[in-house]
């Protein structure tokens, strides 16, 4: 009987690793993405179910009242959180991750070394790795989390000797992993947790707010990494499977959105982009005229409306104002009028990947009018108007034109190759690299002063009188 159980179960994990996959496949395309998303979670619950009906649960009555409370968290979380807010909520669940990944190494080799009197090697080596990884990631988390959501400073924070100090705590860690393989000691593993936990923290100390996005994916792979190392410590087969794809896929996340930003990882990681360190207003090395021509929402409507091909660009400053109902009745009614509208996105518009396809599909503009920044660029000297909406880095040519700027050879839309550009957003400030934008004072362009929302809410009634 416990033969066929086992057997079954491990069917049902087969199973649910390919809807995984498949999952995966599909959330690589908007259009499939929903699909993706309902097939993953239809694995996940087949997981779960099928690691209820293993015979080594002890306690049912403590299961459910995790999941309860965990699905009820979830439930609210999803309902409330903005979308802005969401690298903060992807931080807080990527720490809980973590936790329960270092817990679990930490309750095993307790009841191993309780019930048996030793530890042997490989578990021993193993559950050092899921405490290591479960660690970092819980307070490396909470620590992006907290400055994510400004409870502490978003600035990179650096103390005197901090790297004799993080080499001594490796020295501690390496000496006390050693120790621990030699004899089992549990005043030595809770040591080495504790080190783990405080490595969490000193590696997301330094890095600056606006870099955060990056690190939380990062801390994403670590998360999956520590479920995998649970995995072995627990012989599950899932949980080595879906750590090695969380792994796998953060690590990829961050390397798109490192190449978006044209800055390498070790830069992120220790580079203090985005944080005090970057000269504010500055753009570089090239002076820049600093005259601009502003316009208000009725002479902005009138240019798109007798536009014969409109590109929206948005970024941003759009999810920030939650424009995009909006910018989507602003589209369908110069569409009627006979206007040519498509929507540009750059891969890192916004505050996390996809994060402008994302809410453009909340507001049911169509797949097909999107577009990436590879096939907008051709076209770009060909559009009447490029309406850019709450974007700056993601379209500021200092990025392809001045070495000296700290964002030269990020890959941009190449708006100011359009015949005109209107640029929504309220003043004249600096977006996320908090360099200037020679965009904003060429000739072609006119700047459209205001929140998006009410901006783009008064295009819309002013189109409708054309
Ligand atoms: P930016 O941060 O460069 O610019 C956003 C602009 O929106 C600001 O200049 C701001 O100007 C304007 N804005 C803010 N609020 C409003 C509002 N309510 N109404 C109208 N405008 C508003 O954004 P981009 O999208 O152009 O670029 C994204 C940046 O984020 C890039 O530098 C990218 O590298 C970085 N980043 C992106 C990640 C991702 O995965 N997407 C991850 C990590 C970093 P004002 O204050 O004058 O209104």
């Amino acid at each position: 009987m416990n033969t066929y159980l086992n057997t079954g179960i491990e069917l049902a994990y087969l199973i649910a690793a390919a809807l995984f996959i498949l999952g995966l496949k599909k959330l690589g395309s908007p259009a499939t993405a929903r699909k993706g998303n309902f097939l993953a979670a239809v694995g996940m619950l087949i997981a779960i179910v099928a690691t209820l009906l293993n015979q080594s649960v002890l306690n049912y009555e403590w299961i459910l009242v995790g999941m309860i409370a965990g699905s009820l968290i979830g439930a609210i979380a999803a309902k409330k959180v903005a979308m802005t807010d969401m690298p903060q909520m992807v931080g807080i669940f990527n720490g809980v991750g973590g936790a329960a990944s270092a817990l679990v190494a930490v309750g095993e080799f307790w009841r191993v070394l309780t019930t048996t009197g030793t530890v042997p090697l490989d578990a021993t080596f193993i559950a050092i790795l899921g405490v290591l990884i479960g660690g970092v990631t819980l307070t490396g988390s909470l620590l992006a989390f907290a400055k994510l959501q400004g409870l502490v400073t978003g600035s990179p924070v650096t103390f005197p000797f901090q790297q004799p100090f993080n080499f001594l705590l490796l020295a501690s860690f390496l000496t006390g992993s050693v120790y621990l393989l030699i004899k089992p000691d549990p005043a030595v593993f809770l040591t080495l947790t504790a080190i783990s936990l405080l490595f969490g923290a000193l590696f997301v100390l330094p890095i600056g707010g606006g870099d955060m996005p990056v690190v939380v994916s990062l801390l994403n792979s670590f998360s999956g990494l520590a479920a995998g190392a649970v995995g072995f410590i627990l012989y599950n087969n899932m949980l080595i499977v879906a750590g090695a794809l969380v792994g796998a896929s953060g690590l990829i996340l961050t390397q798109i959105m490192c190449k978006a930003m044209n800055r390498p990882l070790t830069n992120v990681l220790f580079g203090a982009f985005g944080g005090d360190s970057v000269a504010v207003g500055g753009s570089g090395g090239t002076e820049i005229d600093k005259t601009y021509r502003s316009i208000d929402s009725e002479e902005g409507a009138m240019m798109l409306g007798y536009a014969r091909s409109v590109v929206i660009v948005p970024g941003y400053g759009m999810a920030v104002a939650q424009a995009q109902h909006g910018v989507r009745e602003l589209a369908s009614q110069l569409e009627k009028m006979g206007v040519d509208v498509k929507y540009a996105i750059h891969p890192v518009a916004g505050r996390m990947p996809g994060h402008m396809n994302v809410l453009l599909a909340e507001a049911n503009v169509s797949y097909d009018r999107l577009y990436d920044m590879d096939d907008i660029n051709t076209e770009f000297d060909r559009v009447d108007v490029a309406l850019v909406i709450g974007a700056n880095d993601v379209v500021n040519p200092a990025a392809r034109n001045d070495n000296a700027s700290p964002i030269y050879g990020m890959p941009i839309l190449d708006v100011d190759k359009a015949n005109r550009a209107i640029v929504i957003k309220r003043s004249m400030r600096t977006g996320f690299a908090g360099v200037d934008n020679e965009l904003f004072y060429k000739d072609k362009t006119t700047m459209l002063f205001g929140s998006a929302q009410d901006i783009v809410s008064q295009l819309v009634s002013e189109v409708k009188q054309l």
